[in-house]
């Protein structure tokens, strides 16, 4: 049975198809800097990678080129060959502690929750809405984000509000990527044949989030009632005083929804450096001399740290740390901005290993009191998975 992993990301559309239940994966891809300027796309088959630099105004473009390049590619021979769907769905609300296939409800609830991931639930409806009306014989599963995080315990997951706001409102900190997150714990877990770790696990990518895990269970994570909280992002600007939107207002006459969508659209390192969201615009703004691109990259290290180093005290001391997601992975630059600022932890830091990119290696030294690690996340696979095994 072919399964159709879509992940629908704030910039970026990445797909992966298996053939289930082997877990034997046939093609992947990813359409990049959708919305932006210089988009392109890049196609994995049998280790042949095409590359195509093609213009991608919305998500509802890359799921149409994907599904003609399938059988272009020969991927599929027909695309009815394709039984399921599985959706990365990042806010579940309080209404999803588990994935599910898709009818009606779930994607209105999906449209619905937009309000509180203004960056992704919007691509997600585009997304499934879009293979609906191309393969209406096929079953779609969302699996969320937000599941993972369950675990977390009131002290965590409360904000220091009064008590009914939570009763009465259900706010509260939720926690995205957990799918990823869960997959990286999992893995290091294989890697050093140990269920019981203390994981501190970065996923960073156009949006960010850190993970404290215990015996492979989340104990508190960076994003919160929305993915706008924690580390400073592509666009989103992290954890701020809120005190200072009355009085932005006030000096400004902007309404709230405007301040809402800039604090989410404008901020983070696009905010900082006035450059790009696009964390490798960045890294060639600073190399060719650029301050603000330099000031951006410095304030997203010291957010990274500052959470590391508070959920290394939580969790009485981690035993490793994880970097994944499209920085974690594949930025050299900025795996060096922030382990250089860990000594304090007794963090050593093996420089020639970090010249590698989106593989799994052991960046730390061999004296680092924390091993340190580049995990490739796989949220795809774990998609799949769900997916199989709630539609065959
Ligand atoms: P999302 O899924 O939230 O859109 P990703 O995990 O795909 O995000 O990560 C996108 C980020 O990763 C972008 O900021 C991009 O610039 C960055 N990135 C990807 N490749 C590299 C690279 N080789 N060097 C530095 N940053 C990179």
């Amino acid at each position: 049975m072919k399964i159709l992993c879509v992940n629908a990301g704030s910039s970026s559309l990445k797909f992966a198809l298996y053939e289930m239940p082997e877990c034997e994966k046939k093609a992947d891809g990813t359409f990049e800097k959708i919305g932006l300027m210089g988009s392109f796309y890049t196609i994995t088959k049998d280790e042949e990678k095409i590359v195509k630099q093609v213009s991608l105004p919305t998500h509802k473009e890359a799921v149409e080129i994907l599904l003609e390049e399938l059988v272009n590619l020969n991927i599929v021979s027909d695309i009815n060959e394709i039984e399921g769907i599985g959706h990365r769905i990042v806010h579940g609300g309080d209404k999803y502690s588990a994935s599910c296939i898709v009818d009606d409800k779930v994607l209105n609830d999906i449209k619905d929750l937009s309000e509180l991931a203004p960056l992704h639930n919007p691509a997600h409806y585009v997304a499934i809405k879009c293979v609906m009306d191309m393969l209406p014989n096929v079953k779609n599963v969302v699996v969320f984000d937000t599941a993972y995080h369950q675990t977390m315990d009131e002290a965590s997951y409360l904000y220091a509000v009064p008590y009914e706001w939570y009763e009465k409102y259900k706010i509260r900190k939720y926690g995205f990527h957990g799918t990823s997150h869960k997959y990286i714990a999992n893995r290091v877990s294989e890697i050093l044949d140990n269920k019981n770790l203390k994981i501190i696990s970065c996923h960073l990518g156009n949006g960010a989030s850190i993970t404290a895990i215990k015996d492979g269970k989340c104990i508190d994570t960076s994003m919160g009632f929305t993915p706008a909280a924690g580390l400073v992002m592509g666009s989103r600007s992290g954890d701020i005083d809120v005190s200072f939107i009355p009085y932005l207002m006030n000096k400004t006459g902007y309404d709230i929804n405007q301040v809402a969508s800039d604090l989410n659209k404008k901020s983070g390192i696009l905010g900082i450096s006035g450059v790009s969201s696009d964390f490798r615009d960045i890294v060639n703004g600073r190399a060719d001399g650029n301050e603000k691109c330099a000031l951006a990259m410095e304030m997203f290290a010291r957010r990274v740290i500052m959470y590391i180093s508070y959920y290394n005290t939580l969790l009485g001391g981690a035993d490793v740390i994880c970097f994944a997601g499209g920085i974690g992975e594949k930025s050299v630059e900025a795996r060096e901005l922030i382990m250089e600022k860990l000594y304090p932890l007794g963090i050593t830091f093996n420089n020639e290993k970090n010249l590698i990119r989106g593989e799994e290696v052991e960046i730390s030294g061999s004296t680092s009191k924390i091993k340190c690690y580049v995990v490739p996340t796989n949220e795809e696979l774990m998609i799949v998975k769900d997916t199989y095994n709630l539609i065959h």
